[in-house]
């Protein structure tokens, strides 16, 4: 009996869900995302779908103030939402003018998006400042189980250095 108990625990932590504002909405971009990645593995040509899908995402987005991480952000075209995949919609080539940079370019309108790929460059949500609070979070979730805490403080004492 104790054993199922302890069994039981263990999976209620795993698969516990904890309080995100706006799940719905995430949900229903994550969806969004996905079938405009679809429409596009099955007809490539249907790129007026898959920018549809996007921009229904991207008003999801904007009418409730939530933000797109930046890997998904750089699939999206700024100017016509088309969803940018090497080779099919978009040309990804290495530049080395200036500095050496990433330019992917939308094949639909002829946008370009440039990425600077600089050695150890952090994006401005990937920084400490923004992980430190996170943590705090985190470590007060993962105080019951001690291996966790020991894991999270050694991250932040990392970090800190
Ligand atoms: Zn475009």
């Amino acid at each position: 009996m104790a054993k199922n108990s302890k069994k039981k625990s263990k999976v209620t932590n795993s698969t516990k869900r904890f309080f995100v504002p706006n799940r719905e909405a995430f949900q229903r971009m994550n969806f969004l995302y996905q079938a405009a990645h679809c429409t596009l593995v099955h007809n490539p040509d249907n790129v007026e779908l898959a920018r549809f899908y996007i921009t229904t995402m991207r008003t999801i987005a904007k009418r409730l103030v939530l933000r797109i991480d930046p890997s998904i952000k750089r699939t999206i075209c700024k100017k016509c939402n088309s969803l940018l995949v090497p080779g099919v919609t978009a040309t990804v080539r290495m530049r080395a003018k200036r500095e050496q940079h990433l330019v992917v370019a939308c094949l639909s309108c002829k946008a370009v998006k440039r990425f600077l790929a600089r050695e150890g460059y952090q994006l401005w949500s990937e920084k400490t400042e923004l992980r430190v609070g996170l943590q705090m979070e985190q470590t007060q979730t993962a105080n019951q189980t001690s291996e966790s805490g020991q894991s999270s403080q050694t991250t932040s004492e990392q970090e800190s250095k």
